[in-house]
């Protein structure tokens, strides 16, 4: 199922959306790709999952970061849907600090051998690619990275299902374990060292992606409680009559229409060629954290009927919860905007005073 729906989203064109022609996207600007997500996070969050992922983490890091040959064999079939990837970034016990990998790639006579396991990784049981992170020299710290992209086929490569998840039901979510598992050379993705950046830049796009899906969520609870509240009657009226009612749909429009703006910037900033890192953890720390409150809003005005699967609302509120969570915790986004307002890094306070 999830299979055809990658294959649907693919065939209208919202896989890959801002991948050049060339290789099989449709060459958007980031501003229109912004809405394209914003309606598939309206209607399916896991949905969006699959865009984003596919798109903003992994086609988008390709198309930036690899070889020629690499783009021709990945990107068309990751923009059409035939193929999944996944992004493998965090590990079982690396995630906020993602400088601090175990996987190890260690050099060969051929290339490269990877020992480690991924944890949390969106689409990871039925990706064809995998971008897996690994630390090729403990010493050099995050200078020591490098990205591969790992055809999940390979001997030594195994996933597993994580089950229990509180939303994002119809998204894909895996466990990933490499035990001696034989790379080419030309699995590099950039070059040894980069790797850090290659993750800081596809979270760059990935949190954009996230974002506009979170205005959808917005927007979702914004419709489905106007037209809740303009049918439900109690004391004899609609319950839009009652201000209390107003003022919650009042605040959800608030916060879908900041958070558009915000996302709006970030992609205008995008499609300038500008720095947008900040602009960006502003726009993911708003849009997700509005999500949830509007979600949280909206099962509120359903009364007790939001509480149920008969509204969107409460799928909403399960769906929203995760953004805060990952591509960077809003406590991360937070750090990052206060760590470029004030020249002091509080990611890595202990760091900052052993080196000051
Ligand atoms: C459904 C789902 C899908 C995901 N998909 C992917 C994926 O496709 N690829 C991938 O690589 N990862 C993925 N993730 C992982 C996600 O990015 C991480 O969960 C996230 O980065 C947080 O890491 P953690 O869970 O280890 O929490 P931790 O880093 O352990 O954080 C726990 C708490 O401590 C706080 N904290 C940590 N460090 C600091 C600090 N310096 N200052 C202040 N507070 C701090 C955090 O904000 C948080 O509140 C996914 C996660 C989920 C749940």
């Amino acid at each position: 199922m999830l299979a055809e729906m990658a294959r649907k989203l693919g065939e209208i064109g919202y896989l890959g959306a801002p991948v050049s022609e060339r290789y099989g996207g449709r060459g958007l600007d980031y501003v229109s790709y912004a809405l394209i997500v914003e309606q598939v996070g309206r209607g399916c969050s896991s949905a969006r999952t699959v865009v984003s992922v596919q798109t903003s983490l992994v086609a988008g890091s390709i198309e930036r970061w690899g070889s020629e040959e690499q783009k021709q064999r990945w990107l068309p079939r990751l923009c059409s849907g035939e193929a999944f990837g996944c992004f493998g970034l965090t590990e079982p016990d690396t995630g906020s600090d993602a400088a601090n990998l175990r996987t190890r790639a260690e050099r060969t006579a051929t290339g490269w051998r990877l020992n480690g396991q991924k944890m949390w990784i969106s689409l990871g049981n039925v990706a064809e690619v995998a971008l897996v992170f690994a630390q090729t020299d403990p010493e050099r710290e995050h200078r020591g990275l490098a990205c591969f992209l790992v055809p999940t086929a390979s001997e030594g490569f195994s996933s597993t299902e994580i089950h229990g998840k509180l939303g994002l039901r119809s998204a894909d979510t895996a466990s990933l374990a490499f035990d001696d598992l034989e790379l080419p050379e030309d699995a590099l993705l950039g070059e040894v060292g980069d790797g850090f950046k290659i993750a800081m830049s596809a979270l760059d796009n990935g949190r954009y992606s996230v974002a506009a899906g979170c205005v959808g969520i917005c927007a979702g609870c914004v419709d489905a409680s106007v037209s809740y509240a303009t049918e439900r009657r109690q004391f004899g009226v609609p319950i839009a009559r009652f201000q209390l009612v107003q003022a919650m749909i009042a605040e959800m429009i608030v916060k879908r229409d900041a958070a558009r703006l915000l996302v709006l910037r970030a992609g205008a900033l995008k499609d300038a060629g500008k720095p947008n890192t900040v602009e960006t953890s502003i726009a993911k720390l708003y849009a997700t954290e509005a999500s949830v409150e509007c979600a949280d809003a909206a099962i509120q005005v359903h009364g007790g009927s939001g509480y149920v699967d008969d509204h969107p609302v409460e799928r909403y509120l399960r769906d929203a919860r995760v953004t805060t969570l990952y591509e960077g915790t809003s406590q991360i986004q937070k750090l990052i905007i206060g760590r470029d307002a004030t020249g002091i890094d509080a990611i890595l306070p202990y760091a900052k005073e052993e080196s000051a």
